[in-house]
């Protein structure tokens, strides 16, 4: 069904709806929500920056009757071409919904408005010693709008899990600006299908969030932290799946290689071992005994299993300058070449030797530069490849390795995307994962809440162009 462009009575009614400021269309504007972290770039017509339901409502009602895209967006920092205007129409973005709604203490629940920074909310819980664990590596910017609908999931996944977890109910408004609401405030709830959980996840193609419920769990009494260098990176990752194995379970177990480390290492000076081939950040919090107990099992795991340096975070401050420095591992790997490509292939744990492994030769076959850093606990990989977009020849080799990289996840029963999604990146390979039948009842969902395909056009459920 063709979709239409904004014509002016058209953008004269949005403008109507939304309060002043509300209404962007500067080409500037235009050109910086055309893209989000991936590496399309789209351009649409308008962006509008709702501050009420009612007008995220009545935005959609007007679409719906004219039949104009909408682009739901937070901070536009997915990292798969979800967020990106493909057909042109509204970017729908909710940055300025961003109130914390309630925290209650008593029954260990928040409700909040989709535009709420993650870490924000992780810092107002924690005033009141809760703990909303998910954790992306970007929560310093992505909205909880964006983390839920891309089901985000971050460091502590491997003891935390990810957003769909912790989310409770939604307020939605649907294509047609109908308002809904789905789930409840309760931890335990069965009444039908469970919409909350089929919207969250869906990439923006189903649903509009304009408040977001979520539960809680008290904040941990300790935490300890880690890093382990490796002069081999086989044994780093030899150590997770041993760990895992063993059947610990830190909140935290990540891994750079020797790419990552010189990166960072030149960026911040912070004086971590650049002949190191690769470096663990473990974590494990809880109870204070508890951790105690696990503390030396972790560090003496480490050693036993080839780590020749580790340092112990002996402070708070500490502990913040090792996180900071895995928060910013990709803008590390940015400054190396101008374009990232981070792939997100998710294996079983016991495979991620031979996963780091495969991607390696991979790289070498190729003559590309693959920065490797994991979400290691959770077999969740980020093979990040360093290319420059300008040079033809070195995308298409980029190309074939993404393929290759996909095609080995595949043949060892692991998934197309631990926690990035799908979007653009992946549509074409989508098939591959869920099978034919899968994908058309996708499609046929997303043909009962959105008829008109006004909804993110171009997204994953789409035919590749
Ligand atoms: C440096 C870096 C590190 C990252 N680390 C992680 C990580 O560790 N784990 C992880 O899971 N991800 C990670 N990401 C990816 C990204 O940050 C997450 O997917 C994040 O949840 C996106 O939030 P956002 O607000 O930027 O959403 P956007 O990118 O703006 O949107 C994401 C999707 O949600 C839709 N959407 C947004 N808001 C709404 C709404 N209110 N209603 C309906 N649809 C909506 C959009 O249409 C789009 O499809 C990282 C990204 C970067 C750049």
């Amino acid at each position: 069904m063709a979709l239409n462009k904004l014509t002016n009575p058209i953008m004269k009614e949005l403008r109507d709806i939304l309060s002043p400021g509300g209404l962007r269309t500067s080409p500037e504007d235009l050109t910086a929500y055309g893209y989000d972290a991936y590496i399309l770039e789209g351009r649409p017509d308008a962006v509008a920056l709702p501050d009420s339901t009612d007008q995220v409502a009545r935005v959609m009602k007007l679409a719906d009757i004219h039949r104009i895209p909408v682009y739901p967006r937070g901070a536009g920092s997915n990292l798969s071409g979800a967020a990106v205007a493909r057909a042109g129409g509204i970017v729908l973005c909710l940055t300025h919904m961003d109130r914390i709604l309630k925290i209650d203490k008593d029954n260990r629940v928040a409700d909040i408005e989709p535009g709420v920074v993650v870490a924000d909310l992780q810092k107002a819980v924690e005033e009141v010693r809760l703990f909303y664990p998910p954790d992306p590596g970007s929560q310093s910017v992505a909205t909880m709008g964006g983390a839920v609908m891309m089901n985000a999931g971050g460091m502590r996944g491997v003891k935390y899990g990810v957003t769909h977890d912790y989310l409770l109910g939604m307020e939605v408004v649907l294509p047609t600006g109908e308002v809904m609401e789905t789930g409840s405030r309760m931890a335990k709830n069965v009444a039908g299908y469970d919409l909350t959980h089929l919207i969250c996840g869906s990439e923006g193609t189903l649903a509009v969030a304009t408040r977001i419920t979520v539960r809680l769990l008290p904040k941990p009494e300790a935490r300890h932290t880690l890093q382990a260098f490796y002069p081999v990176l086989d044994d780093a990752s030899r150590t997770v799946a041993a760990i895992i194995s063993a059947g610990i379970v830190p909140c935290t177990l990540e891994l750079m290689d020797r790419t990552l480390i010189r990166a960072l290492e030149d960026w911040f000076h912070l004086g971590i071992p650049t002949e190191a081939e690769a470096v663990l950040l473990i974590e494990v919090d809880g109870e204070q005994a508890a951790v105690d107990l696990q503390a030396p099992m972790l560090e003496a795991f480490c050693r036993d299993h080839g780590a020749h340096q580790v340092q112990v975070a002996g402070s708070a401050a500490e502990r913040e300058q090792i996180w900071a420095g895995r928060r910013s591992a990709f803008g590390a790997l940015a400054r190396i070449r101008p374009t990232c490509i981070i792939e997100d292939a998710t294996v079983p744990v016991s495979l991620l030797p031979d996963a780091v492994q495969k991607i390696q030769e991979i790289a070498g076959k190729y003559h590309l530069q693959i920065g490797i850093m994991a979400h290691a606990g959770d077999g969740n990989l980020h093979p990040t490849i360093l290319v420059d977009e300008r040079d033809r020849k070195e995308m298409e080799r980029m190309e074939r390795a993404f393929e290759e990289i996909v095609a080995y996840t595949m043949s060892v029963g692991g998934v197309l995307s631990g926690e990035h999604g799908i979007g653009s990146a992946k549509r074409r390979f989508l098939q591959m994962q869920v099978g034919s039948r899968a994908l058309e009842i996708m499609r046929g969902i997303k043909q009962v809440l959105d008829p008109k395909g006004i909804l993110n056009p171009g997204s994953f459920l789409d035919e590749e162009a």
